[in-house]
C-alpha cells in the first residue's frame, strides 16, 4: 500500500555511512534509516552475530527460557539503571507496552479511567494507541475514534504539566521524548526532564520516556536521560537497538516494573534469539569503542561547521543539535531539499515542514563529515537563493 511517498532510488548494499544503488552510484547516508543504523551499514560485529546465531537457532518461543533475551535484559538494565525489560519488535509496540503499564498502574489504584499526559508535536507511533498518544493531527486524521486517556500539552512547558494535573485527578503518567524527533528536533530546557522527574515523584505518577529515536548513543549518551542524571520509571527503545534487525524494548523500574505479570502482555516474536543476538552485538560495540563520546563531538562539529558556512544566510532560522541529532530550521517550508540532496548523492530528511533533520551514523568519519557539511551547506544556500 502506498503508505510512504517513496524517493526514486533503491539501495542494494552499504558499508559504514555509504550506500550504493543498482547502478553502483554511491550516496552518503546522513539519516541512518531514521536513526536505526547508528553503527552504519553492514557492521562486522552485527553481521557476525546474526550469521552465527542463524546457524544455531532463530526462534523458539517466549513459552521457554531464552538465554540471549535474559542477557540482553541484564545488559540493558545495567546501562539504563532500570530493573526489567519487555521485548517486542518495533517502537510503536514498545510504547504500547508503556501505555499498558500506565493503565494497569492506574487501575490497580482504583483509577478506572487513567489518563496519560503527552506532548504537542510528539510522535509515538502508528498503532491506534500510539497515534492517539501522538500530538499531531496529521497522524490522527481519518482514524477516529481515537483512544481515550491522553491529554496533549505543549512541549517544554512545566506550568502546563502542573495545570493539567490540577484539573484532572485521573492522570497517572507522563510520556515524553527527551528530544522531539519527528516534531522537528525540538530540544527542551536542560532541566526539563529533572523537573518532570520531580513532578512525577510528588504526584506518584510514572515518568515514561520515549527514547526510541534518542536512545542507543544518538544524543551523546547511551540514553538521552543520562544527560540529566535521573532514572525514569519507563523507557522505550527500538530503532537503533538492533542496528536494522527489528527489535523494541520497554524497560521499567520500581512500581512500573511490577505491572505486567504473566498473561497480561506478550509478543510471539518479541526478544527472539536472532533479534537479541543483533542487539547484544550493538551493545557490545558501543561498550568497547568510545563511539558515543566521539559521536557527541562529531555532532557538535557538524552543526558548528554548518552554522559557520551559513552564518550570513537570513533564511536559516536556527540550528539545533544534541549529539548526533541535528536540526536546521529554515524560515520557509523546504521539503524539496530532500530530492535536491538526493541528486547530490546525500540522504537527509525534512520534518515538521521547515526543519532539515540529519541523523548520521555514529561511525561517520572525518572525510564523510567534510562531504556532508559542504554538500548540505551548498544545497541550503542554493535552495534559499532560489526563493
Ligand atoms: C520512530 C519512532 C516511534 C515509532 O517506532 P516504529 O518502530 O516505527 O513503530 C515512536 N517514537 C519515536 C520517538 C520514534 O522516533
Amino acid at each position: 500500500m502506498p503508505t510512504y511517498g517513496r524517493l526514486p532510488v533503491s539501495f542494494i548494499r552499504g558499508k559504514g555511512a555509504w550506500l550504493w544503488d543498482k547502478n553502483d552510484t554511491r550516496y552518503l547516508d546522513a539519516l541512518s534509516g531514521i536513526a536505526v543504523c547508528n553503527l552504519g551499514h553492514a557492521h562486522p560485529a552485527v553481521h557476525a552475530a546474526i550469521c552465527k546465531q542463524s546457524e544455531k537457532l532463530l526462534h523458539t518461543s517466549n513459552l521457554y527460557g531464552l538465554d540471549l533475551q535474559e542477557q540482553l535484559a541484564d545488559k540493558l538494565c545495567q546501562r539504563s539503571n532500570m530493573e526489567s525489560a519487555f521485548f517486542c519488535n518495533s517502537g510503536a509496540e514498545a510504547n504500547e507496552a508503556a501505555i499498558k503499564i500506565a493503565r494497569r498502574y492506574g487501575n490497580n489504584q482504583g483509577i478506572t479511567q487513567p489518563v496519560i499526559i503527552t506532548m504537542e508535536k510528539s510522535f509515538h507511533g502508528r498503532t491506534m494507541a500510539t497515534l492517539s498518544a501522538t500530538g499531531n493531527a496529521k497522524v490522527q486524521q481519518g482514524f477516529m475514534p481515537l483512544l481515550d486517556g491522553f491529554v496533549h500539552i505543549p512541549f517544554n512547558d512545566i506550568p502546563a504539566i502542573e495545570q493539567a494535573i490540577q484539573s484532572n485527578s485521573n492522570i497517572v503518567a507522563i510520556l515524553v521524548e527527551p528530544v522531539q524527533g519527528e516534531g522537528g528536533v525540538n530540544i527542551p530546557d536542560a532541566d526539563y526532564l529533572n523537573k518532570i522527574r520531580d513532578i512525577c515523584d510528588r504526584h506518584q505518577m510514572l515518568m515514561m520516556l520515549d527514547e526510541i529515536q534518542t536512545g542507543i548513543g544518538r544524543t551523546g549518551k547511551f540514553l538521552a536521560y543520562q544527560h540529566n542524571n535521573i532514572t525514569p520509571d519507563v523507557c522505550t527503545l527500538a530503532k537503533a537497538l538492533g542496528n536494522g534487525v527489528p527489535i523494541g524494548a520497554c524497560l521499567a523500574s520500581g512500581k512500573a516494573a511490577e505491572q505486567l505479570t504473566a498473561g497480561t502482555h506478550g509478543s510471539t516474536f518479541g526478544g527472539n534469539p536472532l533479534a537479541c543476538s543483533a542487539a547484544l552485538a550493538v551493545l557490545d560495540t558501543l561498550n568497547q569503542e568510545d563511539l558515543i563520546n566521539e559521536a557527541a563531538k562529531k555532532g557538535g562539529l557538524i552543526s558548528s561547521k554548518i552554522a559557520e558556512k551559513l552564518q550570513n544566510n537570513k533564511q536559516v532560522s536556527e540550528i539545533r543539535h544534541k549529539g548526533m541529532m541535528i536540526g536546521i530550521e529554515l524560515a520557509k517550508p523546504c521539503a524539496n531539499l530532500v530530492q535536491e540532496a538526493l541528486a547530490k548523492k546525500l540522504l537527509i530528511n525534512v520534518t515538521n515542514e521547515k526543519t532539515i533533520r540529519i541523523l548520521p551514523p555514529l561511525i561517520i568519519d572525518q572525510e564523510q563529515i567534510h562531504y556532508l557539511v559542504n554538500t548540505l551547506s551548498e544545497l541550503i544556500t542554493e535552495h534559499t537563493e532560489q526563493q
